[in-house]
């Protein structure tokens, strides 16, 4: 058999609208899955799978957790996972609407349009969105109290009112710390959720916590026991291992020898001194070492009152520079006054069952937040929340304007398109209302995910935004229609864009797709088109999996 007969046997095809039709099935299945979690009365979901539990309200963990085979389903997925890494949020709203842009480009297609058509208009209608959300976004007066309101109608419906206020005033505080000079620097806020103590335990500490038992940084073990806390404390930080050169390189010598021995022990014992001297000359207090300390120095050290912690994580090196001052030294010969930090407190505490040491400084560059309550599960999803939110908070800074929530955007981008579309000519403009009625199923999902009927909503809606009321949207917490930017439910101008472009570009990748090849090489059983966002996220299991009888995929138990 020749290499082409080959081939030949072991790909089967999926030719032009069956390809088609099963790639949107698939893309707006997805969608299906995570619509009932949108808005902050959307619903949990709790993902079982390889031994762990995550309850999760969240588009783009729910996506990262499943196994999914179809490849237009996995495009889809691809753009939640780049909107909330990005972002920092927005990624059921992107699924939810890559989902509609589907189903109504389907129903074109079905009518006869064909699917360049819809490719076009849809392109020209996003490209318009675009537009018009640059006329509709508002500039805060207040931008600290614009970035309280972003972060709790980012996590509204997690946790009652007081402790979503509270959360989101920690976060923007967290943030403006984090903020260097003009820029923003993310990786100078350190994020740990510990089980325990209530939500409200949780605090904002200037300095480093480091998490002993997550990170590699552990404390030396030595015969003394070591103090709990060190106030005022100078501290040293060595990018390198610690031990004595070995005298090999000193000087030649045979151990045989009585005489060479008793000069290799008075060499080491000098070394040893000398390195205790120029940590005490220096008054450290507190050593942490990037690699090893070798055990004899550890003990020296530990005697003169040193508190030595080694293998400490490069990334916490860096951050223990910036929170003490204390500058790195690859040799503790290279250490001189100027290279020794300060911190007010170092304190080693036992939290949640885990054992973390704490750098405290007033002056530090460096900000940590202490995340407490509930269960594991469930502080390791504040954690993720509020990690989610200091991104959005960035994503806000880099055009700092403001939308109204609660499906007001869509409502005003919906009618704006309707209008507009009558100038486009031909079948374009069906897609382009398409469009419109795709955006509009974001207020739709809402109001149903909040017990209203989303019919009657959506027609409220457009009847007040008809009456010129064009930031009305539906208060789901309060249950009611209202002003959403008089209600601080707003969201960042450039989450709106990203999520309409990225939704947009998600539906058009698949209605491009105009034939699946299934290669035998592929281990997912999966096909054809691959694109940067896809991953292999087969490590949580339960979920999506290649149904035998041609459908794209199914849930699996
Ligand atoms: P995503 O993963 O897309 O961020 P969310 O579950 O966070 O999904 O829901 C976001 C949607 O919820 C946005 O459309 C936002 O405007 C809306 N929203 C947030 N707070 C409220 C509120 N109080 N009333 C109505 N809608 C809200
Ligand atoms: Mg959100």
């Amino acid at each position: 058999m020749n290499e082409i007969e080959g081939i030949a046997n072991l790909t089967r095809r999926t030719a032009g609208s069956d390809a088609r039709a099963q790639n949107v099935a698939a893309g707006t299945a997805l969608s299906d899955l995570v619509r009932s979690t949108l808005g902050p009365n959307g619903r949990d979901k709790m993902l079982v799978g390889n031994g762990t539990v995550v309850v999760t309200n969240d588009g783009a963990s729910i996506v990262d957790r499943v196994t999914i085979d179809s490849p237009a389903a996995r495009l889809v997925a691809g753009v939640a996972r780049a909107q909330s890494g990005e972002l920092g949020d927005g990624s059921t709203a992107a699924i939810v609407l890559a989902g509609a842009l589907l189903a109504e480009a389907e129903s074109l297609v079905e009518d006869g349009v064909h699917p360049t058509s819809v490719i076009a208009g849809y392109h020209e209608a996003a490209t318009r969105v675009g537009q018009v959300l640059d006329e509709v976004a508002t500039t805060p007066v207040d931008i600290e109290a614009a970035r309280r309101s972003l972060v709790e109608t980012a996590i509204t419906g997690r946790w009652d009112e007081a402790r979503t206020t509270f959360l989101a005033d920690l976060t923007a505080r967290a943030y403006r710390a984090a903020r260097h000079g003009d820029a923003v620097r993310l990786e100078n806020v350190t994020v740990h959720g510990v089980p325990g103590a209530a939500t409200t335990a949780s605090e904002l500490i200037d300095g480093l916590v480091v998490d002993t038992d997550a990170s590699s940084t552990s404390l030396a073990d030595i015969p003394a026991p070591a103090p709990r806390r060190i106030r005022d404390a100078r501290i040293a930080v060595v990018d390198d291992e610690l031990t004595i050169d070995s005298p090999k390189s000193v000087t030649r010598y045979t151990v045989a020898d009585a005489t060479e021995l008793e000069r290799t022990r008075t060499f080491e014992r000098d070394e040893y001194r000398r390195f205790v001297e120029t940590l005490t000359t220096h008054d450290v207090d507190v050593l942490f070492c990037q690699k090893s300390v070798d055990d004899r120095l550890r003990t020296e050290l530990g005697r003169a009152g040193v508190l030595v912690f080694e293998r400490t994580r490069q990334d916490e090196v860096h951050k223990l520079g910036r929170a003490t001052g204390a500058r790195p030294v690859m040799r503790l010969d290279e250490l001189d006054a100027a290279a020794v930090g300060n911190a007010d407190d170092v304190e080693r505490v036992t939290l949640g069952g885990g054992a973390f040491v704490i750098v405290r400084s007033a002056s530090s560059s460096q900000v940590s937040l202490l995340l407490r309550g509930g269960p594991s599960h469930v502080v390791d999803e504040t954690e993720r929340i509020v990690v989610d939110a200091l991104s959005l908070l960035q994503t806000f800074d880099a055009r700092p304007r403001l939308v109204p929530g609660g499906g007001a955007c869509e409502v005003t981008l919906a009618r704006d398109l309707r209008r507009w579309g009558r100038g486009v000519g031909g079948r374009e403009s069906l897609a382009v209302d398409a469009f419109a009625d795709a955006l509009e199923t974001i207020p739709r999902t809402l109001a149903r995910n909040a017990g209203h009927d989303p019919i009657d909503a959506l027609l409220e809606l457009r009847h007040r935004h008809a009456d010129g009321e064009t930031h009305t949207g539906l208060d789901v917490e309060a249950d009611q229609f209202g002003d959403m930017v008089a209600r601080d439910v707003v969201e960042p101008v450039r989450l709106k864009d990203r999520v309409v472009a990225n939704a947009t570009d998600a539906a058009t990748l698949v209605l491009r797709i105009d034939g699946i090849v299934e290669t035998a090489g592929n281990g997912s059983g999966g096909g054809g088109h691959h694109h940067d966002h896809e991953h292999d996220h087969s490590h949580a299991g339960g979920g999506f999996r290649s149904d035998p009888h041609g459908y794209p995929w199914a849930i699996s138990h």
